[in-house]
């Protein structure tokens, strides 16, 4: 089934609000494999509309429309998608009474025009708008379905969630995976699985990417559980296959959960000491409700006296390699080990930028592991800016770690 999602509202365009409904609508409707096509955002403007709705019926099966359903003289949506319909709007006494009582309930003074909203058009489904007084429709003509919802966020979500979803879901059974990647680029991975996201049939596979992360999301459908996990096991596998060491997650979970989960499992404490990341990598690491299991202490050592005071690295040291090499990141980590009493642990330091001399290549980064018996460290080129490289760096922090348990 092919979808448009058709977000109705002035602000929208005028930067003013920005057009989140039609984010989550896609989000939602690829989970139960509807292939979201277009987003058409417009003015509040009835010529327009009557445009796009036209466009809409040639080119999708499923036209989800957000916005423009409240009581005043910008709202109508209703009125302009029922007549390109060709279909009477009548009172439907149910939303009247829903209408009433919201306003009995909320204490609110009803105006007349807010009984505009209890017309719908003939035929049509209204949607019970538990959290506002614009009731959504639902309506199915010549083989299209046309689904109308309000514009606030809260209101939307909660009636697409409780009330369309289950009329627009397919008979069939649907899962989704998401294999979470780091470490190879965007492009780069979609040469690497071009084959299997062309075939682009059941399942479907897709790439997502976020800062120095690609998700890859697996859409099967089918007849019954077995088929669906069969298809879904057998990408999988072939996806595994070519890019097995970069997938982090088989089940949607953050970097840092993983590394948790490993350190839980082995009975391991950690530490970090962190220059260029400011801390990054024990805030996000304590984002994790029960990190204290195998959390000992995150230390910020950005000057080069911290290093030496708090890490035990040698003056010599900073001064022959400076305080962004592979020396310094190595002693740092083996001196943050002598200091606790952790099983493993972390460092990082490297230039963020912007740049302030001329030998400081922004976004090199050293990253330090040391257990009892084992060190190594990661040098890394990362681009983007000072904040986009911070995150890219705790990022490649993490992974690091992640490989560096699952050899120990
Ligand atoms: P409406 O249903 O057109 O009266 O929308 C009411 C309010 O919902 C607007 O003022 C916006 O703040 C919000 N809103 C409308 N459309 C969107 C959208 N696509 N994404 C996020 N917020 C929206
Ligand atoms: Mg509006």
């Amino acid at each position: 089934m092919k979808a448009e999602i058709i977000a109705v509202g002035s602000e929208l365009i005028l930067g003013s609000t920005l057009n989140t409904n039609s984010q989550y609508l896609t989000k939602r409707l690829s989970e139960i494999g509807i292939d979201v096509l277009y987003h058409t955002t417009l003015k509040d403007n009835r010529d327009q509309l009557k445009e796009v709705i036209d466009i809409g019926l040639k080119r999708a099966d499923l036209l989800i429309f957000t916005g423009g359903l409240g009581p005043t003289g910008d709202d109508f949506t209703k009125e302009v998608v029922s007549e390109a319909l060709g279909l009477e709007l009548v009172l439907d006494n149910s939303i009247e009474d829903d209408i009433r009582s919201y306003f009995n309930k909320t204490n609110k003074v009803m105006t007349p025009n807010n009984i505009k909203q209890a017309y719908i058009p003939e035929g049509s489904k209204p949607i019970k708008n538990d959290l506002g007084t614009a009731p959504g429709i639902f309506i199915e003509k010549d083989g299209k379905t046309v689904v109308l919802l309000p514009g606030p966020p809260r209101e939307m979500k909660h009636m697409f969630d409780k009330y369309v979803m289950p009329l627009i879901k397919q008979d069939y059974i649907i899962k989704v995976v998401t294999l979470k990647t780091i470490g190879i680029g965007e492009s780069n991975l979609e040469t690497i699985i071009k084959d299997i996201i062309e075939k682009n049939d059941n399942p479907t596979v897709a790439t997502y990417a976020g800062d120095g992360l690609v998700d890859i999301k697996i859409v099967a459908r089918g007849d019954n559980e077995s088929e669906v996990m069969k298809l879904l096991e057998e990408t999988v596998a072939k996806i595994k296959d070519r890019i097995g060491e970069s997938i982090y997650s088989y089940n949607d979970e953050g970097i840092e959960e993983v590394v948790f989960k490993i350190l839980k499992e082995k009975n391991y404490k950690i530490a970090f000491a962190e220059s260029c990341t400011g801390g990054l990598v024990s805030s996000r690491f304590t984002q994790i409700p029960g990190v204290s299991e195998v959390f000992d202490r995150g230390i910020v050592t950005y000057s080069n006296m911290s290093k030496m005071e708090e890490l035990n690295v040698s003056r010599l040291t900073l001064d022959r390699y400076s305080a962004v090499s592979e020396e310094t990141a190595l002693e740092m980590a083996k001196g943050l080990m002598d200091k606790t009493n952790v099983d493993i642990a972390l460092s990082i330091t490297g230039y963020a930028g912007p740049p302030s001399g001329e030998d400081e290549p922004v976004g090199l980064v050293y990253i330090g592991i040391a257990s009892r018996d084992k060190s190594k460290v990661i040098k890394t080129r990362l681009n983007g800016d000072r904040i986009s490289i911070q995150n890219k760096a705790a990022l490649k922090a993490f992974n690091e770690l992640r490989k560096f348990l699952l050899n120990m």
